[in-house]
């Protein structure tokens, strides 16, 4: 009730303008730079973690509100500004995909495109090579969609620690509506077993949902190809790399770290032709060795998924960025809401509304 009524105090202030005006205000002393993170794009086809996803019809609608409020600035601008010591212009901001989603290229792409908005991406490298799903998209598809009847090859439980095995089965025991909170947490659990594991579990969990409840459910989620990929770069999208096989870097071997840095840089220059200056971290997992490294392997630029606006002397390699998916946009009817969208993006600090991947 309370948040209703700030609602609707925030829309009547957006509808006769005190809104805008301390948003241009507020803008105008601040001179920082604000950096989007999206994902997943949706026309309801396809099934992934909702916490990376934003509606077309959201999507179109927060490109307009940029369109007539900021200043969009490409990767080559901020280096540029940078390197001349420059400050950022008024309201300056960066859209930047992460994980490279098709649903990016397909549903993203051609609302900036066709209004010349400057965007980065940032490939998984073996991901563009197969066209694969990510495995929190398959967990979350599964968990979301499945029940303790659903067929599941037996070796799966032999790789899943015991802790584990009982949340997933209590999840499937669970009412659907009742399950999103603890799918989430089931997630950032799963992020702390080793990566061979992880992608053990994903093909289990996939090969059962595509048996049983994709034809119902819908596909899931995909990276795109690197033909996308090419067509963006002649598009004018600044491409960046977010590693070979998606990996948290700080907890595998700093000879990993280094593979997973410079084999996926080669890797897009080879096949872009031009160099690879920026990295995203992958799910914002970092630490001081990991940036030093990011360094030594000729990146420039490294965003994070820290929560904020960035000032002038922003450190290049801990970019802020603001996760943008449904609910950072939606009323709590569900709704698109220029108001309350401008109203977060005017006080984007810490960190409720971190990203997941
Ligand atoms: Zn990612």
């Amino acid at each position: 009730m309370k948040k209703k009524v700030f609602y609707a105090i925030l829309e009547v202030f957006y509808r006769v303008g005190i809104l805008r005006f301390a948003f241009f205000v507020q803008n105008a002393l601040r001179a920082s730079l604000m950096v989007l993170m999206f994902h997943r794009v949706s026309d309801g086809k396809n099934v992934g973690l909702p916490s990376i996803s934003i509606r077309k019809e959201n999507y179109i609608k927060l490109v307009n509100l940029l369109q007539q409020f900021f200043n969009i600035v490409s990767h080559d601008e901020l280096l540029q500004m940078q390197t001349q010591g420059e400050n950022f212009p008024a309201r300056a901001t960066m859209i930047t995909f992460d994980d490279a989603y098709e649903e990016a290229y397909q549903n993203g792409a051609p609302e900036l495109i066709g209004r010349s908005i400057p965007a980065t991406v940032f490939a998984v490298t073996d991901a563009i090579d197969k066209q694969a799903v990510f495995w929190w998209d398959v967990v979350y598809a599964f968990l979301q969609y499945a029940n303790l009847a659903t067929p599941i090859e037996s070796k799966f439980y032999e790789i899943l620690p015991e802790n584990l095995k009982v949340e997933f089965n209590a999840i499937l025991n669970t009412p659907f509506m009742e399950r999103g909170v603890r799918i989430n947490t089931f997630i950032e659990r799963l992020k702390k077993i080793s990566g061979g594991a992880i992608n053990e579990i994903k093909e289990y969990l996939l090969l059962s949902y595509n048996t049983s409840l994709s034809k119902e459910k819908g596909p899931i989620a995909r990276s795109m190809n690197l033909e996308s990929l090419l067509e963006l770069k002649k598009n004018g999208y600044t491409v960046g790399s977010h590693t070979v096989t998606h990996q948290f870097l700080n907890e595998i071997p700093e000879s990993d770290i280094r593979m997973e840095l410079r084999r996926s840089k080669q890797k897009l220059e080879k096949a872009i032709g031009t160099s690879i200056d920026t990295f995203a971290y992958p799910a914002g997992i970092y630490n001081s060795d990991v940036v030093r490294m990011v360094k030594e392997s000729g990146y420039l630029t490294a965003f994070t998924t820290q929560m904020g606006c960035n000032s002038k002397n922003v450190n290049l390699l801990e970019i802020k960025r603001i996760n943008i998916w449904d609910d950072f946009v939606c009323d709590n009817r569900g709704k698109f809401s220029a108001s309350l969208t401008l109203w977060r993006l005017m006080t984007a600090t810490g960190k409720r509304f971190h990203a997941r991947a």
